[in-house]
C-alpha cells in the first residue's frame, strides 16, 4: 500500500533541521491547491519527498525550495497540521547543511 511507504529514518534526521511533522502528511494535496506559486504540486511534492525519504530528490530540486513566499497559506489550511510551510524552511536548512559539506 503506497501510504505505508514512509521513511522513519529520514523523518528522524529532519528533526535536527527543525522539522518534526514530516510524517503527519497524508498527501491530500490541499497545500498544492492553495499555494499561490501553482508550481509542480509545490509544496506537496517536497513534503512527499520528505515523507518517503527521497533525500536525493530534495537535493536535486533544492532550488525550488527557495521559491516559497512564506505566505503561510499552506500551513493554515493543512488538515493534518503537518506544517508544510515550516517543512519547506526545514528542508532548506537540510539542503544548506549538505551543500556546505560538498
Ligand atoms: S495539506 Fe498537509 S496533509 Fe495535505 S498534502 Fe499538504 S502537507 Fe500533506
Ligand atoms: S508558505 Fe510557501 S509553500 Fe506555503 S502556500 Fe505560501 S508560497 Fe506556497
Amino acid at each position: 500500500m503506497a501510504m505505508a511507504l514512509v521513511n522513519l529514518d529520514f523523518a528522524e534526521e529532519l528533526k535536527a533541521y527543525g522539522v518534526d511533522t514530516a510524517l503527519e502528511c497524508f498527501n491530500c494535496g490541499t497545500c498544492a491547491a492553495i499555494c499561490p506559486l501553482l508550481f509542480e504540486h509545490f509544496p506537496r511534492k517536497m513534503i512527499r519527498y520528505a515523507h518517503v525519504g527521497a533525500r536525493e530528490k530534495i537535493l536535486e530540486q533544492a532550488q525550488d525550495l527557495w521559491r516559497c513566499l512564506h505566505c503561510g497559506l499552506c500551513t493554515r489550511t493543512c488538515p493534518r497540521q503537518a506544517g508544510p510551510g515550516e517543512l519547506i524552511l526545514g528542508l532548506r536548512r537540510f539542503v544548506l547543511a549538505h551543500a556546505r559539506r560538498a
